[in-house]
């Protein structure tokens, strides 16, 4: 045999078979092609918690319900008209912001000193793009600070002062920050009762392009105290994206989430160890949280535009819908 022929002609098939291999790119969509994607798909929560119906009458419950549904279909909206997973995620995340019924934005609740300081973030999955805003005390809607923070700056996050200014120069709403005061939110912090109340926003949203969005936005946990972040604002913790893998939004006690890098290891689950979106979450949620004692939940995405919903206390504010038609708003777990 002729080595001399042979050699060539093997490092030129070898060339020839990765060539026409997809490379493993992760802001790839390519793979969205799964017979059941959705043309695009979109998730939101609206914190977790321990509910009850004693603490959580029906009533109040529908009021919960209606407020997730208008946010929903606003978001739904946006994809239907071939918006991207970007706008999407911020025109449901200011309208809860916006909402007093959650604790981001109007209605945050009180830190330990009777203020209001709100976290946020949101990532992008086709670029790995992201951006995030910390203890803001006076921007109206953290989430599109977040967002200018991700396209407008070179920086990943932007913390206190330096991101009123930031975001007041990109003309965002800066407002008194009497704004985000709720009697119903100051009581509770006056009576310390609420502690362990959860009631951040998040919500993640596939386009029809392919590409993942996650975003959060939150008060942070009634009376916290010295300039305490959570999860929330943190990329990998509280908000993650990945257009190879999914989107997660995070709810929860977010010392927590941060030491168990939630969002991420989701993500990391899915793309190592082959698992389903809903069976990382559960892994992650109902296993790991679980045995160290950290409560909360999570809803994801995966490049499909499937749902996951896991929390692991008695109820998460939730809602999803597809392209399909598919629609759902659920309280209880
Ligand atoms: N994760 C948020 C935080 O720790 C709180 C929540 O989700 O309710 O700041």
């Amino acid at each position: 045999m002729n080595y001399r022929i042979l050699f060539p002609i093997l490092g030129l098939l070898a060339i020839l078979f990765t060539s026409c291999k997809a490379p493993a790119d992760h802001a790839s969509n390519s793979e969205v092609t799964s017979p059941d994607a959705f043309e695009y798909a979109l998730v939101i929560h609206g914190g977790a918690g321990n509910m009850n119906f004693q603490n959580l009458p029906e009533e109040r419950q529908n009021i919960y319900k209606h407020a997730l549904d208008s946010a929903l279909q606003l978001g739904l909206d946006v994809l239907k008209e071939g918006g991207t997973s970007i706008d999407a995620v911020e025109v449901v995340i200011r309208y809860l912001e916006d909402n007093p019924l959650f604790n981001a934005g109007r209605g945050a609740v009180f830190t330990s000193e009777g203020k209001n300081e709100l976290d946020a973030s949101i990532m992008s999955g086709q670029d790995m793009n992201a951006g995030a805003v910390a203890s803001v005390t006076d921007v109206r809607h953290p989430i599109s600070a977040a967002r200018a923070v991700m396209e407008q700056s070179e920086h990943v996050m932007l913390a206190g002062k330096g991101a009123s200014v930031f975001a007041e120069q990109v003309g965002l709403e800066i407002v008194d920050p009497s704004w985000f005061f709720t009697e119903k939110r100051f009581e509770s912090y006056q009576r310390a009762i609420e502690k362990e109340k959860h009631g951040t926003v998040g919500c993640v949203a596939l386009d029809q392009e392919g590409n993942l969005c996650a975003g959060t936005s939150t008060g942070g946990m009634t009376n916290k105290k010295y300039g305490r972040i959570g999860d929330s604002p943190i990329i990998g913790a509280g908000t993650y994206a990945n257009n190879a893998t999914c989107g997660v939004s995070a709810t929860g006690h977010g010392e927590y989430f941060i030491r168990w890098t939630v969002a991420h290891q989701i993500s990391v689950l899915m793309e190592y160890k082959g698992y389903d979106v809903e069976t990382a979450a559960r892994e992650v949620v109902e296993k790991q949280l679980v045995e160290v004692g950290g409560s909360g939940g999570v809803v994801c995405l995966d490049k499909y535009g499937r749902p996951a919903m896991v929390t692991n206390t008695s109820g998460m504010f939730r809602a999803y819908g597809n392209s399909e038609g598919e629609h759902l708003v659920a309280i209880f777990k």
